[in-house]
């Protein structure tokens, strides 16, 4: 493959500091195209933060962060379609618990993007089929499988025919079993060639899905390599420290 890389998101010189913590430190990185990004990290070096700064969950204090080509801003009509654009998926599925599954998938295209309910259906139906969830779309949340709940929540966002795709730790509040559903729908989108920016300490999808793996330690971005490179031979000593600790 020699398609020429595009940038999907730019992230420039980001500071931010929650009072006198620095939580993201001088983060500069680009996230091409079709990019399927793993974000590993001790507990509390800001992977989360910086999610949350991509879709302006966050302020952040400094620097500048992209979405193909567009600045976000910080505010209004604006910010609320560009953040349309970035898909996000955390652990804790989210769903609204008093809406059936098909309408979870249906309520933002016809709110933000204002899709015809029949258009949202059908696209929702097809969108359900393919985590495997089509023949559960009129139960309610409550009724389902935490697995099932987050192959729904990865749907939903879909149903925005999202950008890019933030994932935040989405297997860790899964029971083992389920693991693999969630992380097989996640494989299939990679492949698809969704830009995916992914936080989780699940190696094996690291291994199978990733093209680059950032490591981050203490707001900083420590490594920024291919999976091969960072799993066989892990530069920083803190990365190695990490690694011997949870594989
Ligand atoms: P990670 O996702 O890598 O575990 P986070 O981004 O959640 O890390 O947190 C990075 C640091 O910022 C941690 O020290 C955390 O305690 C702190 N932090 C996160 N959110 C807030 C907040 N809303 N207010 C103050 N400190 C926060
Ligand atoms: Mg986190």
């Amino acid at each position: 493959m020699t398609e020429r890389m595009q940038p999907m998101v730019e992230i420039e010189h980001v500071n931010k500091h929650y009072g006198e913590l620095h939580v993201l430190k001088d983060i500069t990185t680009t996230i091409d195209k079709g990019q399927v990004v793993v974000v590993l990290g001790p507990s509390g070096s800001g992977k989360s933060t910086l999610c949350r700064a991509i879709n302006r969950l966050e302020t952040i204090d400094d620097g500048s962060i992209k979405i193909d080509g567009t600045p976000l801003p910080s505010e209004g009509r604006e910010l609320a379609r560009l953040r349309a654009d970035v898909g996000m998926v955390f652990q804790s599925f989210n769903l609204f618990a008093h809406k059936s599954i098909l309408d979870n998938v249906t309520l933002g295209p016809m709110q933000v993007r204002k899709m015809k309910r029949k258009e949202a259906e059908e696209r929702g139906m097809a969108l359900l089929d393919r985590v495997g969830i089509a023949n559960q779309a009129n139960k309610m949340p409550a009724q389902l499988s935490g697995g099932q709940q987050q192959r729904v929540a990865i749907a939903r966002s879909l149903a925005m025919q999202p950008k890019v795709m933030l994932f935040d730790e989405p297997t860790s509040a899964l029971d083992p079993e389920m693991v693999n559903e969630v992380l097989d729908v996640m494989v299939g989108l990679a492949k698809e060639g969704m830009t995916m920016i992914v936080v989780t300490h699940e190696m094996g999808f690291a291994k199978k899905a990733a093209d680059r793996v950032i490591f981050m330690a203490e707001g900083a971005v420590v490594e920024d390599t291919t999976p091969h490179e960072f799993f066989a031979a892990p530069k920083s000593a803190r990365a190695q420290d990490f690694l011997s600790k949870i594989l």
